[in-house]
């Protein structure tokens, strides 16, 4: 196996039938960057800014903040990648930041953008470090735990202000600037079309998306096995999704843990994502598994089991068997 992956990853991922699927790693760390070319990974989906901020020991420095974008977007030699801002609170606590209260539920607490949007010095500083290491260079920023457009509004409104006060100072600024929103909040999925038309790409953040939608702690393992992301409830949420992308010709990928698992990334291919992010560990595998698989025919049987009715639909298992099968 590990001779087959080693072999496919200069390889393009394309299915049995000829689709391009766009496969990207996720990151977060400047020791995650030789995994790049050793995946064979198109491009880096997801840069986990926060975890900079959790391994330190106080604010990292605009400086040191600024040093390791560059780093990323000099590691990936022109291939895309996408910085999140970042995604601290919730479960993910800097012990050195002094703002944060107790929270009784910390999943849907004082975090991510709510967090930034309150203390907008820390995201400007951080938008300032992005702006500047992406010089005369694309730079695709998007926000974490959108509940609300008008949160994307506000976040614009602050970038565009650094935009010109680098312009005023001279500074090399991107070649172009896009912005996204991660889809993990439930309410995005009611004003899609909206959202869709307010961005310039989403990225569905399945692990917290799967957690608001079912109401099942992401982290407790007492519940890990209870309810299954390829039931059809979930499926037809992403599925949503897909669509509105494509309807409205917007970018739509998804970096979840789903992404990284051939049978699932399998049902989302099936439901139409044509760019899936994940670890570097699984590009190999995924790859291998859309080498073998017909896409056309994969989407017309999910399209037949996911309109009929669900309750005891074994739908992981008949996804199985159509892996099997092939
Ligand atoms: C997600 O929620 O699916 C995601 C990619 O972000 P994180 O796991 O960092 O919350
Ligand atoms: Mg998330």
């Amino acid at each position: 196996r590990q001779e087959l992956y080693r072999e496919l990853r200069s390889k393009p991922s394309i299915s049995r039938d000829g689709i391009h699927i766009d496969l990207l790693m996720n990151a977060g760390l400047a020791v995650d960057l030789p995994q790049l070319a050793e995946a064979g990974a198109s491009g880096i989906g997801l840069f986990r800014t926060e975890l900079q901020f959790m391994v330190a020991s106080t604010f990292p420095r605009a400086e040191a903040q600024e040093r390791l974008y560059r780093d990323v977007l000099d590691a990936a030699q022109g291939k895309p990648v996408t910085f999140r801002t970042i995604d601290i609170g919730g479960d993910k606590v800097l012990p050195y930041f002094k703002g944060s209260v107790h929270e009784e539920n910390p999943a849907l607490g004082w975090r991510a953008i709510r967090l930034t949007l309150d203390r907008p010095g820390l995201l400007r500083a951080q938008v300032r470090a992005l702006l500047k290491a992406a010089g005369g260079r694309e730079l695709k920023l998007m926000l974490p735990m959108v509940t609300e457009l008008g949160e994307i509004a506000q976040a614009r409104e602050l970038i565009e202000r650094e935009v010109r006060h680098l312009s005023r100072f001279a500074h090399h600024l991107p070649t172009s600037l896009k912005l996204g929103a991660m889809l993990e909040v439930p309410s995005l999925l009611w004003q899609i079309d909206e959202l869709m038309q307010t961005v310039d790409f989403v990225s569905v953040g399945s692990n917290d998306l799967f957690q608001f939608v079912m109401a099942t702690d992401r982290g407790n393992t007492q519940l890990s096995d209870r309810f299954d992301p390829l039931s059809v409830p979930f499926l037809r949420v992403l599925k949503h999704i897909a669509d509105a992308g494509h309807r409205n010709h917007t970018p739509v990928t998804l970096c979840g843990e789903l992404a990284g698992k051939p049978i699932s990334a399998m049902a989302l291919v099936g439901l139409g994502y044509r760019s899936i992010s994940m670890s570097p560990a699984s590009i190999g595998p995924v790859k291998a598994m859309l080498a073998e698989l017909p896409v056309v025919e994969l989407t017309a049987f999910l399209h037949d089991n996911m309109s009929g009715p669900t309750v005891g639909l074994p739908m992981r298992a008949l996804l199985q068997t159509f892996a099997d099968d092939r």
